[in-house]
């Protein structure tokens, strides 16, 4: 498919997608939409920054628009995926468009949800525990809805959401057209769509577990009490917007106040943020107000900032497959990226999984070496050799003053 007007969608769609500047679909949309706009089920597999979006929200949006009745309902992880969902839907679905919408997330005020819910919406998008809440309540009705989105599902089992979506689906009717979206297959997530999916269609773009390639990562080994000032150094070195992520809440908000004493301006980001607070950090960092977010895995999933140039793994993830979500924040959209882990001695365990996961060879076998020998003579062992891409796929190491390996080999 050259082009969305093969699809034959709805000109209000079409408006919308030239408004947009959405002139080529995406492989994950050329795929996916001729199957859904049949009222087939979809199961889908996408790395983040693909367009999983608009796959999905192309032939809700043209379902809504085609028929005056049913409604759309989207559930997702987190409430920042959740507003760029909500954000795409509105563009689709045109200025002033007659199709109201329900945003139920948590964190928010019920009062506003309410008022939402009022107006009889056709869309609602939200989080599981939220909706949940809403059905309990009564205040939300899915009796007639017969489009259902599932996003980044193994995030929302991740979650621990499973007995909530189980719930919610109980409250649907049962003939109704499913889509479902999912970064990793794990095998929870085949037996959900073996549960949800009726004969699903198989669509997948690239490998499930390696991020895009237009990414060059990069790896330095270092202790613990070097990363701060490691950081510092790496900041220095950079152009454009950067995205810390480390592992506690409080971290979070150490490290920015941190780096603002530097002159550095920067902010911070995590789940105990209240909702107007978050929204708040989200929009500056997106309008370029300040340049380093630093934060915990919340914003690791779906934060779509086309400018994120470098993601700065400070501490590793907790979970082997959150790397690729967090390295995935850059490169959106066919931009290039660059992503950098800082590895510590005791961090050896959750590093070797992550080089599972990825297909990396550890240094323990061969590897990429990374020589930039000149360069590290004049700058003071800087470990980047300057901006060439990242072909192979595979991460750069950088051996560095990682004592405690050097003394258990010595
Ligand atoms: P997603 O994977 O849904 O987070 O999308 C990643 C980015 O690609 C977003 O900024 C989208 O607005 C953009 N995008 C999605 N589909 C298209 C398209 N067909 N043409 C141009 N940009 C797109």
């Amino acid at each position: 498919m050259k082009n969305f007007e093969g699809f034959g969608l709805n000109a209000v769609l079409t408006a919308s997608l030239a408004r947009m500047n959405y002139a080529v679909p995406t492989p994950i949309q050329a795929q996916a939409i001729p199957p859904a706009l049949k009222g087939r089920d979809i199961m889908g597999t996408a790395q983040t920054g693909t367009g999983k979006t608009a796959a999905f929200a192309i032939p809700l949006v043209e379902a809504l628009l085609s028929s005056p009745h049913g409604s759309a309902l989207v559930m997702t992880p987190t409430r920042e995926l959740g507003k760029q969902i909500m954000d795409i839907m509105h563009q689709l679905l045109g200025p002033q468009s007659p199709v109201k919408t329900a945003f139920l997330i948590g964190g928010e005020p019920m009062g506003k949800q309410f008022s939402q819910l009022n107006r009889r919406p056709r869309l609602i998008v939200g989080t599981p525990g939220r909706i949940n809440d809403h059905l309990e309540r009564r205040s939300l009705s899915l009796q007639d809805t017969r489009f259902l989105v599932l996003d980044e599902t193994d995030r929302m089992l991740d979650m621990g959401f499973s007995v909530q979506i189980d719930r919610i689906l109980k409250y649907m009717p049962a003939k109704r057209q499913t889509l479902m979206f999912s970064a990793t297959m794990p095998d929870n997530i085949l037996k959900l769509s073996k549960q949800y999916l009726h004969n699903p269609e198989r669509v997948a773009v690239g490998s499930t577990v390696t991020p895009v390639q237009n990414i060059r990562q990069d790896v330095i080994h270092l202790s613990a009490a070097e990363k701060y000032n490691e950081l510092l150094r790496q900041l220095g070195e950079r152009d454009g917007s950067v995205i810390v992520f480390v592992k506690t809440k409080y971290g979070t908000e150490r490290l920015a106040k941190r780096l603002n004493r530097e002159g550095l301006r920067a902010d911070a980001i995590h789940g105990d943020l209240r909702q107007n607070r978050r929204d708040k950090v989200i929009r500056d960092y997106r309008e370029e107000k300040y340049r380093i977010l630093v934060a915990t895995d919340v914003a690791a999933r779906g934060l779509d900032i086309p400018h994120i140039a470098h993601v700065i793994n400070y501490d590793l993830p907790q979970v082997p497959e959150d790397y690729i979500h967090r390295i995935g924040r850059t490169a959106r959209a066919g931009a290039k990226g660059e992503a950098l882990c800082f590895v510590s001695p005791e961090d050896g365990k959750k590093w070797q999984a992550i080089a599972r996961l990825m297909g990396i060879q550890t240094e323990d076998a061969a590897v990429t070496p990374f020589k930039p020998k000149s360069r590290n003579k004049k700058r003071g062992n800087k470990p980047f050799s300057g901006k060439k891409p990242f072909k192979s796929g595979k991460p750069h190491f950088v051996k560095r003053k990682d004592k405690s390996k050097n003394k258990k080999r010595a």
